[in-house]
């Protein structure tokens, strides 16, 4: 027979978890600690850095597994369980990933492609909205290569359809988009669990948090789906079973919805 439920939320960070301007998320800190206390398993599946994430444990004395660069690579997994890797990586590197946008992207949309990381720090600073020590760890990116595309609409669709056909996506989730391997934070959670079953009996129940549309995916498989109100995400034509939307953005949105999970769970 199975033991008692394990609970494991697998959640964005910025606009989600953590203030979309400030990225701080003290008003329900006591909450996130008192689910973290009771054995609840929070994982931050994000599109940041092994170094933001990192960082993220260190600056809130937090032990948390996660997920870095939108589902490329899955850090911490033996802190859950001690058969469990430290590190796996699900995506090429970055000079892979360069090498074949490189071949396939056509002069002419080259053209409206900005590579963040070329630019002057200052600007680099404005358009990440993080400081200068922040930012350090931003742009430590090993699997994503960080862009502005200036062009229309239909360019870019086009764009996103040349890096498709490459094998790569282009994720777009708060400030800017990357171009990343064929990953996703969905693909990342699914692996996860794949490996956590193995080594726990418990049966598991997943929460999916997020406010943007590269962890729509992640949400769909999701056993409670969950969605931080964004301003300026359009989700009313998501169609997502059983989906718990919250009326206030992060972070006061991301203790209503898991509250709301919960009371779910147990009844
Ligand atoms: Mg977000």
């Amino acid at each position: 027979m199975k033991q008692k439920k394990q609970i494991i939320i697998f959640t964005d960070l910025d606009g989600s978890l953590l203030d979309k301007d400030t990225f701080e998320f003290h008003e329900i800190e006591d909450y996130f600690r008192d689910l973290v206390s009771k054995g609840i398993k929070i994982i931050p599946n994000s599109s940041k850095t092994k170094a933001e994430l990192s960082n993220f444990n260190k600056q809130y004395n937090l032990n948390l597994s996660f997920i870095a660069e939108n589902g490329s690579s899955i850090h911490g997994l033996n802190l859950i369980h001690k058969n469990l890797p430290n590190n796996i990586f699900l995506s090429r590197t970055v000079d892979e990933i360069y090498k074949i946008y490189n071949q396939n992207v056509t002069d002419n949309l080259k053209e409206k492609v900005t590579f963040i990381l070329n630019l002057k720090s200052n600007e680099q600073q404005e358009i990440f909205g993080l400081s200068l020590e922040k930012m350090n760890l931003a742009i430590k990116r090993d699997h994503s290569i960080p862009i502005q595309f200036n062009g229309t609409e239909i360019e870019k669709n086009e764009f996103i359809k040349i890096m498709n056909n490459s094998g790569l996506t282009i994720q777009t989730g708060g400030r800017i988009m990357n171009i990343c391997d064929n990953v996703n934070k969905s693909i990342a959670m699914s692996k996860t669990m794949e490996l956590i079953n193995k080594e726990i009996d418990n049966e598991i129940i997943t929460i999916g948090v997020g406010d943007n549309q590269n962890d729509i995916d992640m949400l769909k498989h999701s056993d409670y789906p969950c969605l931080v109100k964004n301003n300026s995400f359009d989700s009313s034509l998501l169609n997502i079973d059983n989906l718990i939307k919250s009326t206030e953005p992060s972070p006061r949105g991301w203790a209503d919805v898991i509250k709301t999970a919960i009371q779910k769970i147990k009844t």
